[in-house]
């Protein structure tokens, strides 16, 4: 049953001050001196100081907390290509989400444009606005160059959170089920379905954690990719093998684990069946997957799946990494979200799946409990200890891998998140 009308989202919206966002001043203005230190003429020192040293920006200003979610509409949610003024409504509610979850403040920067280049040139000059850039809703494959371009030329974080923060919330999944399964992670064979933002960035993670390219088997809307097929965009053609499936079906007899980012309805209990033991299965299209959790369950009991639904075990929800990736990455000034980063925030979330969950978080997913093991490999959005163990892991990992401008004291830093 659906929690809410149409009328009723759209009241939500609409109802007080239109949206779901206002800006809140930080600093007392009641008086004549705070108006004359907010603005001219006593701003001016900040000004001043700044223009010295530009990393004085971090000090006088909101920057250092400040991220700003940088979509063009293309591709929103399941929505498709809506536009930028459309998808403002998500930018708003992602903004609520990293203010709610990491505490950081967001603008929403929706962007009417379609030219990466032009993209790139706007999002590279809002640098001096920002601690980091959340790119959101760009389609495939122009999100790709997009980021690229940007990581290489900004110096603070930028992160398609479409791509990697899905990658990074399956990956813990993975790690989680690889270990439940007693599988090993160099013998996996793993079939992907779908070949866009999200697919290929977790395929991209799932190699990095041990995963042999020779055993990913990907497919996209026109069937696998193989080196016989033409005209394949840099990315697709990464993972374009020299083994050619005929199909979905072929590919996953034996398979020890199938992703899915693309379409409903694709998978068959007869296919899932034919799966290895112990099948790792995260099929993640939303609203509907790829297979149902019910389907898949039937056809195979043993199997340990993930969806992207809120209603069955092992949600795959970004809302697990974007809010403390950052949170992690703002407070040691990271010039970057690197690798490393990524695959902390993942072992950090697989290690938070392993710690009993306290009451009030069973309480409010409606369970007596919730025990590591097939169905519960992956932690909770509303688990309030997952700031303390993903941003205090990405900070570490700056720090180790020399990206974070500022060094931590990492246990008063966790005592710090926890209050
Ligand atoms: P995307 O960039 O548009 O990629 C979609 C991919 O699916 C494309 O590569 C497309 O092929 C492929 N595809 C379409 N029909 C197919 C078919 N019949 N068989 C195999 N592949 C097919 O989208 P995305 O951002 O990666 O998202 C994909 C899906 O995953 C969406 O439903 C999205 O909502 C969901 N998702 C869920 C989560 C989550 O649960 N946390 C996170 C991210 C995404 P072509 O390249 O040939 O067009
Ligand atoms: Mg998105």
């Amino acid at each position: 049953m659906a929690l809410f009308t149409k009328q009723e989202a759209l009241d939500y919206h609409s109802e007080g001050r239109p949206g779901k966002v206002e800006v809140v001043p930080v600093k007392p203005c009641s008086t004549q001196k705070h108006l004359s230190m907010a603005y001219s003429p006593g701003v001016a020192e900040s000004c001043m100081a700044i223009h010295e040293d530009k990393e004085l920006s971090y000090k006088y200003t909101g920057r250092g907390n400040l991220v700003g979610v940088v979509s063009n509409g293309t591709a929103v949610l399941g929505l498709g290509n809506i536009g930028a003024a459309a998808g403002k409504p998500v930018m708003e509610g992602k903004g609520v989400l990293f203010k709610v979850f990491g505490d950081v403040d967001v603008y929403d920067i929706n962007l009417d444009a379609s030219d990466p280049d032009k993209i790139i040139e706007i999002v590279k000059a809002l640098e001096p606005t920002f601690g980091g850039i959340n790119l959101e809703d760009i389609k495939a494959p122009e999100c790709f160059y997009i980021e690229e371009t940007l990581k290489k030329e900004m110096n603070i974080p930028v992160f398609h959170d479409d791509q990697h923060g899905t990658a990074i919330v399956t990956a813990a999944g993975m790690m989680n089920a690889l270990e439940i399964s007693g599988k090993k992670v160099e013998d996996m064979r793993v079939v992907v379905s779908g070949a866009g933002a999200g697919a290929i960035a977790c395929t991209n993670l799932y190699k990095g954690m041990g995963v042999k390219p020779e055993n990913i088997a990907m497919f996209d809307s026109r069937g696998h990719i193989n080196k016989s097929r033409e005209n394949l965009t840099p990315t697709k053609l990464a993972y374009a093998t020299d083994k050619e499936y005929g199909s979905l079906a072929e590919a996953l007899v034996g398979a020890d684990c199938f992703l899915g980012l693309s379409v409903k309805d694709i998978v068959s209990k007869e296919m899932v069946k034919s799966m290895a033991d112990n099948p790792i299965i995260f099929a993640c299209a939303n609203p509907d997957p790829e297979i149902t959790y019910n389907d898949a369950k039937e056809a195979r009991p043993d199997a340990i799946m993930g969806t992207g639904r809120s209603d069955y075990p092992n949600q795959v929800n970004n809302v697990l990494g974007f809010p403390f990736i950052f949170r992690g990455a703002l407070d040691c000034r990271a010039t970057a979200i690197n690798e490393e980063m990524k695959l902390a925030a993942a072992k950090a979330l697989a290690a938070l799946a392993k710690e009993p969950a306290p009451e009030y978080v069973c309480k409010a997913y409606g369970v007596d409990k919730l025990e590591f093991g097939i169905d519960y490999i992956i932690p909770k959005a509303l688990d309030l200890r997952l700031i303390e163990f993903v941003s205090v892991a990405v900070a570490k990992a700056a720090m180790d891998t020399g990206v974070a401008r500022k060094k931590l004291d990492l246990d008063a830093y966790r005592v710090e998140l926890r209050e």
